[in-house]
């Protein structure tokens, strides 16, 4: 999968709609300080499922909405949208036949955040998911900060393995067998119900 283009609208700093197209080869992003390129970098991010806002600098999530500046009033919501060229099919099911993916991330203040994968409604963590199978996602180590080669340089071995568990593929796979474990203990305890009550009836 390719990221072709990033759309953004009311997000941080970009209050009018704004279309990046992404060419293929390498994209550099300049400008004067605080005229924004982080805050590009941060909207990737926050649509590939952040949920920290102290990782997008912001001191709640309704920070990520263009708080007004230069005379233009605040806005009440902001949306980014990824898309994703899917040629090559290696989106993980249920969207690998789509040619092209439309990831996109809104919110509205104090209501929190609604995602959508080709206009469908998806949870965060269909998101995340897909993402961490393809080897990126809003902390996979395909986005590197500033100072982040420092920290995996120094970083423990737990915390390296982490990081190539990413460069991987296979950090999905983690959250799907948690996902898993706990349906499986609720099962369990299902099951000792059903023998407790079977029991008493005997
Ligand atoms: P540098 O080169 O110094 O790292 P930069 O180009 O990466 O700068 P950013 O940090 O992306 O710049 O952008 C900072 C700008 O974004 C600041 O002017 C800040 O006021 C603005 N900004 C951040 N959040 C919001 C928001 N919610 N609403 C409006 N403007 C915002």
């Amino acid at each position: 999968m390719k990221l072709t283009r990033l759309r953004l609208v009311g997000f941080k700093s970009f209050v009018d709609a704004s279309e990046l197209v992404i060419q293929p080869g390498l994209t550099g992003v300049v400008g004067p300080n605080g005229c924004g390129k982080s805050n590009l970098v941060e909207a990737l991010r926050w649509a590939m499922g952040e949920s920290s806002h102290k990782a997008l600098r912001a001191a709640e999530m309704n920070d990520v909405i263009f708080a007004g500046s230069g005379g233009r009033p605040s806005r009440n919501t902001a949306e980014v949208v990824i898309a994703l060229d899917n040629s090559n099919r290696l989106a993980p099911a249920p969207f690998t036949e789509q040619e092209e993916l439309e990831i996109s991330r809104r919110i509205e203040r104090d209501k929190g955040s609604t995602y959508r994968v080709n206009g469908r409604e998806v949870r965060a963590r269909d998101v995340q998911l897909l993402f961490a199978d393809a080897s990126t996602g809003a902390r996979s180590p395909a986005l590197v900060r500033q100072g982040q080669i420092g920290e995996i340089i120094n970083a423990r071995p737990e915390a390296r393995r982490r990081v190539l568990e990413e460069a991987a593929g296979i950090a999905g796979l983690h959250a799907r067998r948690h996902e898993s474990e706990l349906k499986l203990r609720a099962a369990e305890q299902n099951l000792d119900r059903v023998e407790d009550v079977l029991g008493r009836m005997q």
